[in-house]
């Protein structure tokens, strides 16, 4: 029996790409005769004829198989559904636009071979993204990286392999705010990096504008980071402080020259400041209220419509 590698696709409104996208996996998996594998195609909600194409590449070739979401549940869902129904020894979540290389899988099952149990690949550069994104990106590793206890490695995406271990720990997590490579990083184990040049994606756009990268970046720092709520303590802390400094000088200035009124502007500032700091820890408050309210809920978190090929 040869060991089984799963590959899991999460697809968007990605028709354009999925020729393409099959023609070079199924290239690279087919020189890999060691091994069995499986193409997981999860279909989320699209609304173009991504299903249509999914389905005809299903009839011609068993081993892909086709999860049918029942509507849009974002990419950390969809990927979710991929990889608890994926089967393989080894299980590869990639993008259906080619933005993940599949010519680098061989070097991921090279690096599992040699005994790691999560082998990620760790982007050098981003091509075709502006430089906007790339900035905001960059910001975004280094700040999680801070805030959060979770050793997540920066430039990294869901691209990576990892083994069956792995894998059933990872469908342990049974939270619905999920941030997949948060998760993948928790759960530990073995890991390693190998680094790789990320392409332009091959057709149509991104599907994360700045709005969503922004929810996405507050999911990861929620879902593994306190440090938000305890801004309010430092915010607190640090006022105090300075208002004590502030209260000894006007003391100290009343006893010399008297107190002639004025004090508006200053008071103003001190009413618009404090007002700023408590609505703001208050809104950090409501992200995590929030999700605790969605968490209580227990909702599942997906539901198939349609299974083919399992
Ligand atoms: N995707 C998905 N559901 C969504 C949005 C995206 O399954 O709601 C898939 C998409 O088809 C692609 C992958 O997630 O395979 C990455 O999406 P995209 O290329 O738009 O993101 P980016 O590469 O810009 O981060
Ligand atoms: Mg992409």
């Amino acid at each position: 029996m040869k060991p089984l590698i799963s590959i899991v696709v999460p697809m968007y409104n990605e028709s354009q790409n999925i020729d393409c996208f099959y023609q070079k996996i199924a290239e690279v998996m087919g020189a890999l005769t060691a091994y069995d594998y499986e193409i997981i195609c999860i279909n989320d909600g699209s609304t173009d004829n991504t299903l249509e194409k999914i389905e005809l590449l299903a009839d011609k070739d068993k081993k892909v198989k086709i999860i049918e979401l029942s509507r849009n549940f974002g990419k950390e869902i969809a990927l979710t559904a991929g990889i608890f129904e994926a089967k393989g020894d080894a299980v590869i979540p990639i993008d259906a636009d080619l933005q993940d290389p599949p010519e680098l899988i061989p070097a991921l099952i090279e690096k599992w071979q040699e005994g790691y149990d999560v082998v990620y690949a760790t982007r050098l550069v981003r091509e075709g993204e502006s430089s906007l994104k790339k900035v905001t990106a960059f910001l975004f590793y280094r700040v999680m990286r801070r805030l959060a206890k979770v050793n997540i490695p920066p430039d990294t995406g869901d691209f990576r392999l990892m083994t069956r271990q792995v894998v059933e720990a990872v469908n342990q997590c049974t939270e619905s705010h999920r941030f997949m490579k948060g998760l993948f990083s928790w759960v530990g184990f073995r890991q390693t990096s190998i680094p790789y040049l990320r392409n332009r994606r091959h057709k149509g756009i991104t599907s994360f504008n700045y709005w969503k990268l922004w929810n996405f970046a507050l999911e990861g720092i929620t879902s593994f980071s306190f440090v938000p709520l305890q801004l309010a303590t430092y915010v607190g802390f640090l006022t105090a402080l300075f208002s004590g400094v502030y209260i000894a000088y006007i003391i100290v200035k009343t006893w010399l020259y008297g107190d002639p009124v004025a004090g508006y502007p200053s008071m103003m500032v001190a009413i618009f400041f404090f007002g700023g700091a408590q609505l703001m820890t208050l809104g950090v408050i409501g992200e995590y209220i929030g999700r605790i309210y969605n968490e209580s809920k227990r909702r599942p978190l997906y539901f198939i419509r349609k299974k083919t090929n399992f």
